[in-house]
């Protein structure tokens, strides 16, 4: 009892000395959010729209980025526009961040929030699903983020990653989804470090997200998963604060970081708890 309410007395002291968040900072601020189609991106997508901020959405689907555009306008966003691109496709993430810097004259945030589909499931062996997903989930994220740093640099900007509570610890049935969550915290903690370094501009944001009330995620782990989920509108606010205050880190919901923090403390028991939070009989 006395270890769980350190942890949670640091865990304050950390929250109230966070910096604070000026939406007027968004004002006019040039981002990129990807798969801003559905979900946690669009949600994002209209904060922005909000903030009165320059956005370009990306995402496969043209008729739901068109929507969400238009949508993102009416909420007051200074400009929004969007480009339909696949991100297994090896040239598209380049193509998406040219057309970013071209539409809106740089970038002062980008937002890599994609993830492609992936089964709810035991892993049977596809290891072809797993380099396509790799390609969707990460490879296209580095392609990106290297693509906007110039930009990104000169612009004091921030480079906002979305993650997994799922890539700090692994969960059954989302083998190749929590490699590519895995390879993302590993690739952006290091860069992390060289940006420091070097002195750079550029701010890295890692999220590390629990269980959010998407569509695609409840329609994959209804009736499988005990755990609560949260609102997607809550997460991509907290997102867009974390990138907007520079933080290195964001846990949403808040409790997420204490499990990252007692996993390594108790192994017996976080494998009990993650276990136990499936509804599964062989
Ligand atoms: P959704 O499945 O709701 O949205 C995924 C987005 O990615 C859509 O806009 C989709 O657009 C786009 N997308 C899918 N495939 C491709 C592709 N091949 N190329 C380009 N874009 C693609 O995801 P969520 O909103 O639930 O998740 C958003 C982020 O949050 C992800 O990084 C996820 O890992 C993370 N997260 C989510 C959790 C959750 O419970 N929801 C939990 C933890 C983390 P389109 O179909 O138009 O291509």
């Amino acid at each position: 009892k006395i270890l769980l309410l350190s942890i949670c007395v640091a865990y304050i002291a950390v929250k109230w000395t966070a910096p604070s968040f000026d939406p007027e900072s968004l004002r006019g601020a040039r981002v990129l959010v990807t798969g801003a189609s559905k979900g946690i991106g669009e949600q994002m997508a209209y904060h922005y729209g909000r903030f009165g901020a320059k956005i370009v959405i990306t995402g496969r689907r043209e008729k739901a980025l068109q929507q969400v555009v238009e949508r993102c306008l009416s909420l007051g966003a200074q400009k929004a526009l969007y480009i339909a691109a696949d991100m297994a496709n090896e040239s598209e993430p380049d193509k998406v961040v040219d057309f970013a810097l071209e539409k809106l004259g740089g970038l002062d945030y980008l937002v890599l929030n994609h993830i492609g589909s992936s089964s709810f499931s035991m892993w049977e062996g596809d290891v072809e699903h797993t380099r396509w997903l790799m390609k969707v989930n990460f490879f296209s994220y580095i392609q990106m983020a290297w693509k906007a740093l110039p930009s990104l640099e000169q612009n004091k900007g921030s480079l906002v990653i979305v993650s997994s509570v799922a890539g700090k610890m692994p969960s059954p049935f989302v083998a190749p989804y929590v490699a590519t969550k895995s390879a993302l915290n590993g690739f952006f903690g290091s860069l992390y470090h060289e940006l420091a370094l070097k002195k750079s501009n550029v701010s890295i944001s890692i999220c590390t997200l629990g269980l959010i009330d998407t569509e695609s995620a409840m329609s994959k782990v209804k009736g499988l998963v005990k755990a609560p989920a949260y609102p997607a509108t809550e997460a991509a606010l907290n997102i867009i604060r974390t990138g907007a205050t520079r933080q290195q880190e964001l846990y949403y919901p808040w409790f997420t970081h204490i499990i990252c923090v007692i996993r390594d403390w108790f192994p017996p028991l976080t494998n009990y708890l993650i276990q136990n939070s499936i509804n599964y009989n062989p």
